[in-house]
């Protein structure tokens, strides 16, 4: 079966540095010095570049329509090195006019000059690390920066002429409460971004924060009835306040939903640029099955060979490709449509999962109308065994 070229892709672009370690982070960061991070860039755009020339090569389409600049912290890369990696980019690919291009930004980092020099590249989205309003929060995670640094960055980047700004926020800290979280909501509802994402934090093995809780034990974490408590929490505060969930962890205002996100959840290609970035590439004209790479985890490594450098590779299976289908099409509150899944696999939903369906409805955990199929709020609280279901 062949995909249609002519549709666009994404680009992600991975910058692993920060100034210093959040306790509970497990991501591809660290903080280096000036000469790393340019040698990094370099390194970048030799990946970007050598993306396009294979791409050209391939007879394959270089339309993008979203770039996200994730990390790490993109925002720690002086402008200049941000100028770089565009460039290189808008050379080797062909951005559309109304791309959307997301900065990954942390307070503390963000300038003035910064935000000056996104905007004249083309840069129309901010997503903002906040996590938490309460500094005592802010402290226990390590973050570098407090909540009054947070509303400088925020409000220099509406003055700079950003209307489209996502904050993310996180629950389930040490030591939080349901009534602190809920004020936590309530504040940051008071700015009016027109995104939120919300997750509970997770504990990760291999950070201090884990090391901590072995040490103090679960207690310093809220219990299980409270993390449920604010995860409901979150829906009712942020749908009260006009932002619509439109992904398990994800709410905005009518019209801002995240492009590249949906486009990871819809399956859409994407390349990834940098340290530990992952693509995906479809099977198509240019290629001849489906395959999903990611690149070195190791920044040596990477500075010294950034093109083609992958720690893995896997090509997707028609069944591989179902699933991971099914996976990302039910995080997504709209969920999956019966006839894209004939449209995209050439094979009626029903006759795979027209059983494992039929179960979950009556179990509650999932709706259906004629065409389409979604978690109900049961459902997503399970989504992780509900999901299960539909390995084959
Ligand atoms: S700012 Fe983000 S990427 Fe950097 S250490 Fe903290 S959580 Fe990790």
């Amino acid at each position: 079966m062949s995909y249609d070229i002519r549709s666009q892709k994404g680009i992600y672009i991975h910058i692993p540095f920060c100034i210093s370690k959040c306790i509970y982070c497990d991501f591809c960061s660290a903080p280096a010095d000036d000469a790393v991070k340019e040698r990094y860039v370099e390194a970048l755009c030799l990946e970007i570049e050598a993306a396009g020339a294979q791409a050209a090569e391939n007879g394959d389409n270089r339309g993008i329509s979203t770039i996200f600049f994730g990390g790490g912290t993109p925002s720690i890369l002086p402008p200049r090195l941000f100028v770089r990696i565009m460039g290189a980019v808008r050379g080797a690919f062909t951005v559309a006019q109304d791309a959307e291009i997301t900065v990954e930004c942390n307070p503390g980092t963000l300038t003035d000059e910064k935000l000056e020099t996104y905007r004249r590249m083309g840069v129309n989205r901010l997503s903002i690390g906040l996590q938490s309003p309460d500094n005592a929060e802010l402290r226990a995670l390590g973050r570098i920066h407090t909540y009054e640094q947070f509303e400088e960055s925020y409000h220099a980047a509406r003055r700079a002429g950003f209307d489209n700004i996502n904050i993310d926020i996180m629950s389930a800290i040490p030591h939080q409460t349901v009534a602190g979280y809920e004020k936590n909501l309530k504040k940051i509802i008071e700015l009016a971004p027109e995104h939120i994402s919300a997750y509970s934090l997770i504990v990760e093995e291999g950070t201090p924060l884990y090391d901590m809780v072995e040490r103090s034990g679960e207690e310093i974490l809220p219990s299980e009835d409270e993390d449920r408590e604010m995860y409901a929490l979150t829906k009712k505060i942020l749908s009260d306040a006009g932002y619509l969930r439109y992904e398990i962890s994800n709410y905005a205002k009518t019209g801002f939903e995240c492009r590249h996100n949906m486009s990871y959840w819809k399956r859409t290609d994407y390349l990834g640029f940098g340290v530990a970035a992952a693509s995906l590439l479809k099977k198509s004209d240019c290629y001849p099955a489906s395959r999903r790479f990611t690149n070195t985890f190791d920044l040596t490594d990477y500075l010294k060979n950034p093109i083609g450098n992958h720690s893995e590779e896997q090509l997707l299976t028609h069944d591989d490709e179902i699933e991971e289908y099914m996976f990302l099409g039910l995080r997504m509150m709209q969920g999956i449509s019966k006839e894209q899944f004939y449209r995209t696999f050439g094979r009626s939903f029903d006759e795979i999962y027209g059983d494992i369906a039929k179960k979950q409805q009556e179990q509650g955990l999932i709706k259906c109308d004629e065409d389409r199929l979604w978690l109900t709020d049961i459902g997503i609280d399970i989504s992780n065994t509900v999901m299960a279901e539909y390995i084959l």
